[in-house]
């Protein structure tokens, strides 16, 4: 599991639920810490996620480090995080280093650190995981209950089916979106939304996933107008 430790608030609920985890069966535990998480975490909340982590035995607990180019680098944000595992090295874990994924808002917020690619072709290899739709490696609950394999994809909800359900029986060629996805990529979806396809100008995109989260938003803002729409004209 990755976690941004924001549990670790407080020391003695840090260590109730890290052994709830470790009872639950988690074995790995990754806590983010780096100069953009900690822009918004106080660096005292991770540490003591990790320190309750390591006091309940779960098995491994590392820190979980994006970098821009490398421990050491020379940009401001890389001095930053060096700066911050200085201060958690008494805590005595080990530390997972790597580069930052061009995709969320760091497309927004630092995009001169990241080079332009192609947007055509299928998703595959995309950031942050290895084929994200075909072979999906991880996945991200919402607080709603819905499990993401990417931002905002998701492939059910964990407060309606078990997660094992949902894992076990997820099937790209099943949903709409992820095949589309899968077989043409972003660009495949914007040709089915031609109501906005041309306000969506290419050489505005990074790469394929800035594209494909640009135009998964509006998607979901059109389902929601329409449906929107529905109501009140039923209210009428
Ligand atoms: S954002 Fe789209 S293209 Fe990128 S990994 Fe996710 S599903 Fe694939």
């Amino acid at each position: 599991m990755l976690t941004n430790g924001i549990w670790g608030k407080e020391k003695a609920e840090a260590e109730r639920l890290a052994t709830k985890l470790k009872d639950s069966g988690l074995n790995i535990l990754g806590i983010s810490v780096d100069a953009f998480h900690l822009q918004f975490i106080p660096l005292a909340y991770p540490r003591n996620a990790a320190e309750a982590a390591v006091k309940a035995g779960i098995e491994k607990v590392t820190w979980n480090v994006a970098v821009l180019e490398s421990l050491g680098g020379a940009n401001h944000y890389d001095k930053l995080t060096d700066h911050i595992l200085e201060e958690l090295g008494p805590v005595g874990i080990d530390a997972h280093i790597h580069k930052v994924s061009a995709a969320g808002r760091a497309l927004q917020t630092i995009p001169e650190y990241f080079e332009k690619t192609s947007l055509d072709g299928p998703c595959e290899g995309e950031t942050p995981m290895e084929n994200t739709v075909k072979n999906p490696q991880s996945i991200t609950i919402e607080p709603c209950g819905d499990v993401d394999i990417c931002w905002h994809l998701s492939i059910g909800n964990a407060k309606a089916t078990p997660l094992s359900r949902i894992i076990s029986s997820y099937d790209w060629r099943k949903n709409s979106t992820t095949k589309v996805l899968a077989e043409e990529g972003p660009i495949g979806l914007l040709k089915r939304y031609k109501s906005f396809a041309g306000s969506f100008k290419k050489s505005a995109y990074l790469n394929k996933c800035h594209l494909c989260t640009e135009v998964r938003r509006a998607i979901e803002t059109e389902k929601t107008n329409l449906t929107r729409s529905f109501i009140a004209a039923r209210a009428t």
